[in-house]
This record gives structure tokens, C-alpha cells and sequence, in this order.
């Protein structure tokens, strides 16, 4: 049996020998044998960078596009005229479809880009929060944000917590909002964690405060890796009790050069340095990608 098992070895030897001189010489083994033996095909379901959020420069406005495997989220899709630079980074990034998006809120930095991702790309879900009668805005950006999202087809579904969905590998539940009744849309903003393997994402839409209360006192568990700061890092969020709770060692502030609003407001730009000295700007580094294996994530930006 020792022999066997001797021999047994030699052959793996020699095949991986063959395969890894035959690829270096460029031979396409998938077209010679077909698939692979499972044996040669990584088991580790977190290997080959099959997660990555992109916290997409749209300028004064958020938008965040998250894959795994073959799955496709995106929060969010930039102010009204940045329709093209989110469509463009869709297309490459290869997107066909997306299963799901998150409409944060309804304000046109955060829905206005999103009639035009729906005439283009096939969409399953769409997760909103619902809004009552007095709460529902009647300007053009949100009928006809609307409109696109009648036309679509696709499937919609109210924000609330408890929501827990698959996205290939990974998974994202929904943590607020938890009233219904806020009179502040910010407040009534979706919140998304996203977890894949050990590491996790915070995105909070501009949940200010209040919002940021009820969420930890709804016993959400908040603990997070990367934390999309709320609200473009206004002070009216990112209180101390919110932050205590998410512990972020990275932190990502999505806002416009010299916007109009002073984001990231001092306040902001202050306290987030007693939780980590990891804080990028999409003002300053464009588009900011992160590649998580499950255990670590590695940050590349656009402007380097
Ligand atoms: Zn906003």
C-alpha cells in the first residue's frame, strides 16, 4: 500500500509538472480536456477575488456597486447629469444585470442616475424604503425615478430590518430604517451591511442621527470593517455612540470637490481620526475599489 500511495504521489507530480510547463506555454487545458478535475479547482470559495465594493466617484453623491461571483448590488446611483459615469463604470465592470438596488433614500444625489442604470441594465430587485403620502417628494427627479422603476419590471421591496439576502458568496441584510414616520427623508435612509467571509461593510445612505439611534437600539449588530461614512461625513451623522458601535478601521467619505455643503464637515473630519487613520475621499481619490478574501481587504484607488 505504501508503494501505491508512493506512486499515487509520483503521478500528481508529474501531472502538475505538465500542466504548469504546458500553461506557461500558453496550452488552454479547458479546450484539451474539457473542465478541469476538481482536484486542480481551488475549493477556498473566498480565493480569486470573487468580492469587491466600488465606492464610485459620482462627485457630490453616492453611489456603490458590490460583486461577488457572479452577483451584482449596487446602492445608489449619483446626482442627476452623472448618469454617465456611472453607466460607463458599470459597462466596465462588465455588469449585464443587477440582482439587486438599494435606493437609499430619495433625494436626487443618491436616486438621481438611477432611471438611466434601469433602462440599461436588467434589474430583479429593487429595495426602497416606503414612504407615506406627506413623506413622498413630487419633483421630476423622483417621477421620473419612479417611472423607470415601474417600467423595469422589477420586483419591490420595502427597506426594512431583518431582510437578509445571498449575493454570490457573501450576504446583506438590511438594518433600518426602522421607523416608518420620520419626517426627515434622510432619516428614513436604507441601511446596508454587507458581509463576506471575517469582513464586513457599512453603507448608511444619509441616515443622520436619529436614524443612527433607533438602529443600534433596534439591536443591530453594527460591528464593521469599512464604514461608508453617513450623510457625505455631515455632522448631523457619525454620532459618537454610532461609531463606538461600528468600530470602522476604514472609512469612506463619498463627496464633490468644493462641494456647496463644507463635506467632509470638520467635526467629522476630526472625530473619525479616533477610530482609524484609514479614511479616503472620493473628492480626492476617485473611484475607490476594495478586494476582500474573506479575511483581508485591499484598497486601490483611481488617482494613486
Ligand atoms: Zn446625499
Amino acid at each position: 500500500m505504501k508503494n501505491a500511495g508512493k506512486t499515487k504521489k509520483i503521478i500528481y507530480i508529474v501531472v502538475i509538472l505538465v500542466i504548469a510547463i504546458a500553461s506557461a506555454a500558453g496550452v488552454n487545458f479547458d479546450k484539451i480536456f474539457g473542465e478541469l478535475p476538481e482536484s486542480f479547482i481551488s475549493t477556498d470559495k473566498t480565493s480569486e477575488a470573487s468580492f469587491k465594493i466600488h465606492f464610485v466617484d459620482v462627485g457630490q453623491g453616492d453611489c456603490t456597486l458590490v460583486t461577488c461571483n457572479e452577483a451584482t448590488l449596487l446602492i445608489d446611483a449619483g446626482e442627476n447629469g452623472h448618469e454617465t459615469d456611472v453607466l460607463n463604470y458599470l459597462r466596465s465592470q462588465g455588469i449585464e444585470k443587477l440582482d439587486y438596488i438599494v435606493a437609499t433614500h430619495q433625494h436626487s444625489d443618491h436616486i438621481g442616475g438611477l432611471p438611466e442604470v434601469l433602462d440599461e441594465f436588467p434589474t430583479d430587485n429593487i429595495i426602497m424604503p416606503r414612504l407615506t403620502k406627506e413623506q413622498t417628494p413630487t419633483n421630476s427627479t423622483y417621477t421620473a425615478f419612479l417611472k423607470a422603476v415601474k417600467a423595469s419590471g422589477a420586483k419591490v421591496i420595502s427597506a426594512k430590518p431583518g431582510l437578509i439576502y445571498s449575493l454570490g458568496n457573501a450576504t446583506f441584510e438590511i438594518l433600518g430604517p426602522v421607523t416608518d414616520d420620520c419626517e426627515d427623508i434622510n432619516s428614513m435612509s436604507a441601511v446596508t451591511k454587507i458581509t463576506y467571509g471575517e469582513t464586513s461593510f457599512l453603507v448608511t445612505g444619509d441616515a443622520e442621527k436619529d436614524e443612527e439611534r433607533e438602529i443600534i437600539e433596534n439591536g443591530a449588530d453594527l460591528d464593521c470593517d469599512v464604514l461608508r461614512v453617513g450623510h457625505h461625513g455631515s455632522s448631523t451623522s457619525s454620532s459618537r455612540d454610532f461609531l463606538d458601535a461600528v468600530t470602522p478601521e476604514i472609512c469612506v467619505i463619498s463627496c464633490g470637490a468644493d462641494n456647496d455643503y463644507g463635506h467632509p464637515h470638520k467635526e467629522i473630519r476630526e472625530r473619525l481620526p479616533k477610530y482609524t487613520d484609514e479614511i479616503y475621499r472620493t473628492d480626492i481619490l476617485g473611484d475607490i475599489v476594495m478586494v476582500s478574501d474573506g479575511k483581508t481587504i485591499d484598497v486601490s484607488f483611481e488617482n494613486q
